[in-house]
């Protein structure tokens, strides 16, 4: 056969090849094969290199920017020959230019012929493929380059068939005060722990998992249950670095977590997403820890809280709560010093403890009107009580953390207790302490604001959370109320850590002139405890537990406590 026309047909079935993987669409392209097909064909007419150059915008090709391609290159000295240049309607533009040696032969018609159309749908397909990284790019990565949630929807696409699953968990977190570390180091290095936390768990979750950031420092992951350890402890306190010289800040996050079962498939991509949500809800909401595992109790807690908040705006109207009082006693002469009003919520003819709807509470604003409330029947009773004649005591009532967001907490305050006239000494506030710088100022200005009412202030449970010195050394309480923790037990040796801490707490805040109550004196051995730490109020079962206010009353008329030990 005429070697013109052996070389043409070479060429087509080459030349069919290239063209039916520029024919793909949905796949991902055989980039190995499309340069092995033009490296033959290249061989073929002689060519010594081919440079393919793609530009996102014809400002790029201006300045020499744009990304280049060497396809083929046979390393020799050569000129160029031939160009193309190939622009799509995006206006990105993609060139190609091919080189043969000075010492080859020019080449001839149809070989030029050849090359040419060869380089023509060979741009084709390398516009096309540049295009759909850029489009990639644009839908799948967000703004800082961090896999974005339609990422996350597309893995869950192909891998959401029943077992395709199998032996995963998915993860939904999110940065514990990150904004400090935006306050204390700036945005940049903000900016620069995101990324080298991601990098970080992305190479822990290697190429099977996928992590996807859902805005702001929230991001969601999927991984291998073998790497689940290692993920969790990097969520729960991770050092990570931001200079050359080794310095880290360390993060931790909070994490609703969901061990996918086997054979789990999804009806739609938002399935695991209810469920690491609903853990997640529960870490931020605190009190179980910042790294939460799904379970189907959890959902049925949820349902439970659901239904509390649901029920309590009704409740509230209908005064289904009711105060109890638990008195609190002078340890030294056994009459009432005192008494702490406590919520009940009578429903359906019975008692819910506080524990069951005060922390569902506290997850809104509620908790803020339910104090109120309990603020109002206290003053309400307390001028009933002055009114009848009786012996008043001072009563404390609780307020939730929740109601520092208020900037206007002490004017509501005062307006309750001016509203019933109620003496201002008859009136103390418990509070918690806080977690938070933030709130801790607020905490300042309203404990500060109550003193200059000649209203008393209380550290509520203290030595439970993790209380700091710096609680009571900069804010000026009147009252510290010891929680039933720091009481040795009844055979307790004196010795112990508990014991020695319960001395010095007692001892130093005698010092320090505050009044010092212990809460839940249970047995007449702890009160021998306070009594022989000279600690003059207690609270507790001992004497009595929380009551309706006719009984708290008929204790307001008796005489005294039995202290004798
Ligand atoms: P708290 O303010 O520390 O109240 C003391 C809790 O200890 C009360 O539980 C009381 O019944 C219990 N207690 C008292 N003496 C003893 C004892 O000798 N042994 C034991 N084991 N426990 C004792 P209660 O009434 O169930 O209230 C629990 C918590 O709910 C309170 O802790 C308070 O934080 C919250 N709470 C109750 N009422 C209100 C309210 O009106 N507003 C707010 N924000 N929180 C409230
Ligand atoms: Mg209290
Ligand atoms: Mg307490």
């Amino acid at each position: 056969m005429d070697q013109d026309i052996e070389k043409a047909l070479e060429f087509f079935a080459l030349y069919e090849k290239l063209a039916s993987a520029t024919q793909i669409v949905n796949q991902k392209f055989d980039v190995a094969m499309i340069e092995d097909v033009l490296g033959k064909i290249s061989a073929m007419h002689r060519l010594a290199k081919g440079v393919t150059r793609f530009y996102r915008n014809p400002a790029e090709e201006q300045r020499g920017g744009g990304e280049t391609m060497i396809s083929y290159d046979l390393g020799i000295p050569c000129v160029p020959v031939h160009s193309v240049r190939f622009v799509t309607r995006l206006m990105s533009i993609t060139t190609m230019t091919v080189y043969m040696s000075p010492d080859e032969e020019p080449l001839t018609e149809d070989e030029f012929f050849r090359v040419d159309l060869t380089m023509r749908t060979a741009m084709a397909f390398i516009s096309r493929n540049r295009l759909q990284v850029i489009a990639e790019e644009l839908a799948f990565y967000d703004d800082m380059g961090f896999r974005n949630v339609r990422s996350y929807f597309n893995y869950m696409m192909w891998r959401g068939q029943p077992g395709g699953l199998d032996g995963m968990s998915a993860i939904i977190y999110n940065f514990r005060r990150f904004s400090l570390v935006n306050e204390e180091f700036g945005r940049d290095v903000g900016d620069l722990v995101m990324h080298k936390h991601y990098e970080y768990i992305e190479g822990l979750i290697t190429q099977n998992g996928i992590i996807c950031r859902l805005g702001g420092d929230t991001f969601v992951l999927i991984c291998e249950n073998k790497v689940l350890k290692r993920v969790i402890d990097y969520l729960t306190e991770g050092a990570v670095p931001i200079n050359s010289e080794g310095d880290t800040v360390n993060i931790s996050c909070y994490a609703g977590v969901f061990n996918i079962p086997d054979g789990y498939a999804i009806n739609t991509p938002n399935d695991i997403m209810g469920n690491i949500m609903a853990a997640f809800q529960v870490a931020k909401i605190g009190g179980q820890g910042h790294i939460i595992y799904y379970n189907d109790s959890l959902i049925a807690d949820r349902e439970r809280a659901k239904r509390v908040q649901q029920m309590f705006p009704e409740a509230l109207r209908k005064q289904e709560f009711h105060v109890f009082y638990q008195p609190k006693v002078n340890t030294v002469t056994g009459e009432i010093c005192g008494g702490e009003a406590l919520c009940r919520w009578f429903r359906g003819g019975k008692i819910v403890p506080p524990m069951d709807f005060i922390p569902v509470l506290e997850e809104t604003s509620d908790i803020c009107k339910l104090d109120f409330y309990m603020l109002d029947k206290v003053c309400s009773d307390i001028r009933r009580w002055l009114d009848e004649g009786r012996r008043v005591v001072r009563i404390s009532v609780n307020l939730s953390r929740r109601h520092m967001l208020n900037e206007h907490l002490l004017e509501n305050i005062m307006e309750i207790i001016e509203r019933h006239n109620v003496p201002h000494k008859y009136i103390e506030i418990e509070l918690t302490e806080t977690t938070t710088d933030v709130e801790f100022r607020d905490l300042q200005r309203v404990v500060c604001g109550l003193q200059a009412q000649n209203i008393y202030t209380s550290v509520d449970d203290f030595g439970m959370g993790y209380s700091s010195l710096n609680l009571i050394r900069v804010i000026p309480w009147n009252v510290l109320k010891v929680d039933r923790t720091f009481l040795p037990l009844d055979d307790e040796e004196s010795s112990s850590i508990r014991s020695i801490m319960f001395r010095h707490v007692v001892a130093m805040t005698k010092e320090m002139g505050l009044e010092c109550i212990v809460e839940g004196v249970e047995t007449p051995a702890q009160l021998k405890t306070l009594k022989d730490n000279h600690c003059e109020q207690a609270q507790g079962f001992l004497f009595d537990r929380p009551l309706p206010v006719e009984e708290f009353e008929k204790r307001l008329d008796m005489q005294r406590y039995s202290i004798d030990i």
